[in-house]
């Protein structure tokens, strides 16, 4: 489902992060559950506008939207989610508040891994016959000395003592919306209710480390330039078990020095004596499928015409052969045409008589 997040904001393309702040804030008012609580919806428009708020006011994250649109899977479930929405509150504070129930409070570290985005190009054969390809690239894994929880031993952590172990505290605050008793992710522990107090030393406590990674990408048949390949899994390994994110690959398929593609229509131009296009001739027709194709040409055919071979394409594609009528000569073939050209019909003067009165008398 492709949601405009410009759309939801009611902002244009290029609207300034001002302009989308301002959008925010009115509409997050608008549409705050505790001032729609006769309106179930409200709450999903809310989620929504957050949502769109977050993509938009996140430069990089805009970025890959206005790139690949939604399917640029997001993460509304990481901590950074509305950090940079430079507003006076926490929005920790404000989603506890009119979200209530703490069901739907994220578990505050687990959180999904990066999506990686590469490019990727490809040649026309590739495009015809499917291929694989080998991508390289550098992504987050679990670190294997501490298996991603930060710490290697049971005892290198110890309960928070500022939430004894909950992860959260209550607090009463003032905010725009007026006052509030809340419930916000312990600072000190972030949520985790522990403190790790010797951290791994390979990752430093973070439980990832940076890898190079490389993998055999399946390509298509008849992938489109500019078609983006989901791999699912593939990019970062979350934070705290969080999901792995995605790898996504852009395709460019390079510009064939023989064959242009039209669709799944391949097109291949070839050039023929206009001696031969004159009296008929078979050529063989150059192809990406491997195959001996005969093309025969009947007499009297025109420079230019487009022949057609059914199913020779992409995908069950036709390839279509332009024959281009070369008018060069060489000396014997010259000499051979003089000495009868003053005996082959010339369509030109049947149209000079025809058309007499357009040529003015000397
Ligand atoms: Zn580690
Ligand atoms: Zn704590």
């Amino acid at each position: 489902m492709a949601k405009d997040y410009y759309e939801i904001l009611g902002v244009s393309r290029n609207a300034t992060k001002e302009e989308i702040k301002k959008a925010y804030r009115k509409l997050a008012k608008k549409y705050h559950p505790d001032l729609n609580k006769d309106d179930p919806s409200a709450a999903e428009k809310f989620k929504e506008i957050n949502e769109a708020a977050a993509v938009l006011l996140d430069d990089e994250k805009r970025r890959q939207y206005d790139l690949y649109g939604s399917d640029a899977n997001f993460d509304f479930s990481g901590s950074n989610f509305g950090s940079d929405f430079g507003f006076n509150f926490d929005f920790d504070d404000i989603f506890d508040m009119f979200f209530g129930d703490s069901s739907r409070r994220r578990s505050s570290s687990t959180k999904r891994g990066e999506d990686i985005y590469l490019d990727l190009e490809v040649d026309l054969e590739d495009v015809v016959h499917g291929s694989e390809k080998k991508v390289s690239y550098t992504a987050y894994d679990v670190c294997d000395v501490c298996n991603g929880r930060g710490f290697v031993n049971d005892n290198d952590v110890q309960i928070c003592d500022v939430c004894k172990g909950h992860g959260y505290v209550k607090n009463v605050k003032r905010t725009i919306f007026g006052v509030f008793s809340t419930t916000t992710v312990c600072k000190k522990c972030a949520g985790e209710g522990k403190i790790i107090i010797n951290p791994c030393k390979k990752c430093k406590g973070t439980g990832r480390l940076l890898t190079k990674k490389q993998l055999v990408v399946k390509i298509p048949k008849g992938i489109n330039n500019g078609e983006i390949l989901r791999v699912r899994g593939e990019g970062s390994a979350g934070l705290n078990s969080g999901v792995k994110g995605n790898l996504y690959i852009r395709v460019y398929v390079r510009e064939h020095p023989v064959f242009k593609r039209k669709g799944n229509d391949l097109y291949v131009e070839v050039p023929v004596s206009f001696v031969k296009l004159a009296l008929g001739t078979k050529i063989e027709v150059p192809n990406l499928s491997n195959q001996r194709i005969i093309l025969n040409i009947p007499k009297s055919t025109e420079t230019h015409t487009l022949f057609r071979i059914k199913g020779e394409g992409i995908n069950g594609g036709d390839l279509y052969v332009k024959v281009i009528g070369s008018y060069k000569l060489d000396k014997a073939t010259e000499k051979a045409l003089k000495s009868i050209s003053d005996k082959v019909s010339d369509p030109y003067l049947d149209f000079v008589k025809k058309n007499e009165k357009f040529f003015p008398k000397k």
